[in-house]
């Protein structure tokens, strides 16, 4: 992106270059902060409702009080998106705790800072939608719901990051990230799914991921495209054995992954039905979304 990039940043639209918060911030001080991920295709924000109820629900969680209104922060992530002149893109925004002391009290920081991007985006070459990812176990586990719940989609993404170094070392794109238990919980930025026998499943929620707006998406469409899908606790032997898998994600959209740990999944290649679905989704995302033009 450009020099001429437009950030939102405490509901001014400000040159990238004069985008700046303070060093006393507790978002970089301490991770202090949520944020979302929205994806915009052919002029509109997809699912952008749902991601400003996360957002606020994140808020809630970590009791930081916001002086915006989800109406608000609509219109902000509308109007980030105009001054870029964008119709396809990735949207990044972040609330951070806001100004405080060097303790980590976040009663003495002032009001929560907001800033929004707006850019261009390709996490994956379109080869790994055609031909399938390769997918390692990560050492690193997923922290139990009850140290800080994952559906938090806080700043702090440290564990993710440890996994995605494991998945750099071994030369692969993404990896399956396991809680406490050993079950399945999630990618390090992703959702997993895996087909047997016709059937779709995905780890519950409570097994550690996140509640991601795509992983919602793929109910949505198994419902509409008559596929069968269910929430199934798993371990990595439901993964090695499945006939098809494929991840979710706002950045990573569908996307097959056809081995883990050496093991090839089915026939090694992306299955017919995570191809219907990746197909579907494409079709609802461009038919779909708030207009920003
Ligand atoms: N899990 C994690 C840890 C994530 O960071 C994300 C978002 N990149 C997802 C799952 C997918 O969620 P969503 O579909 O809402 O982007």
């Amino acid at each position: 992106m450009s020099d001429t990039q437009k950030i939102w940043l405490d509901g001014e639209i400000v040159d990238k270059s004069e985008a700046k918060i303070s060093v006393f911030d507790h978002g970089l001080l301490y991770g202090d902060g949520i944020f979302e991920g929205i994806r915009m295709y052919s002029g509109r924000v997809f699912r952008l409702t749902e991601h400003i109820d996360r957002l606020f629900d994140s808020a809630k969680a970590i009791l930081m009080k916001l002086p915006w209104t989800k109406e608000e922060v609509i219109q902000a992530t509308v109007d980030t998106v105009k001054a870029n002149s964008l119709t396809d893109g990735y949207i990044r925004l972040v609330i951070t705790r806001g100004t405080g002391g060097l303790g980590l009290n976040p009663y003495l920081c002032e009001t929560p800072s907001m800033f929004i991007i707006a850019a261009n985006i390709q996490l994956y070459p379109e080869e790994n939608y055609e031909n399938g990812l390769e997918l390692i176990t990560c050492a690193t586990r997923r922290p139990t719901p009850a140290s800080l719940s994952p559906q938090v989609k806080s700043l702090n993404y440290l564990n993710n990051i440890m996994a995605k170094i494991e998945c750099i070392q071994a030369g692969v794109m993404e990896g399956i990230m396991l809680n406490e238990q050993g079950l399945v919980a999630e990618c390090t930025g992703d959702n997993v799914f895996i087909l047997k026998r016709g059937v779709v499943y995905t780890p519950p929620i409570a097994d550690g991921s996140l509640d991601g707006i795509t992983r919602q998406v793929i109910f949505d469409l198994c419902e509409s495209e008559g596929i069968v899908i269910k929430e199934k606790s798993m371990t990595r032997y439901d993964i090695y054995t499945a006939d098809e898998a494929f991840l979710t994600g706002t950045a990573a959209e569908v996307i097959p992954f056809v081995k883990l740990d050496q093991r090839e999944i089915g026939d090694g290649k992306p299955g017919a039905i995570s191809q219907q679905l990746i197909t579907a989704f494409r079709k609802l995302a461009n038919s779909e979304g708030t207009p920003c033009v």
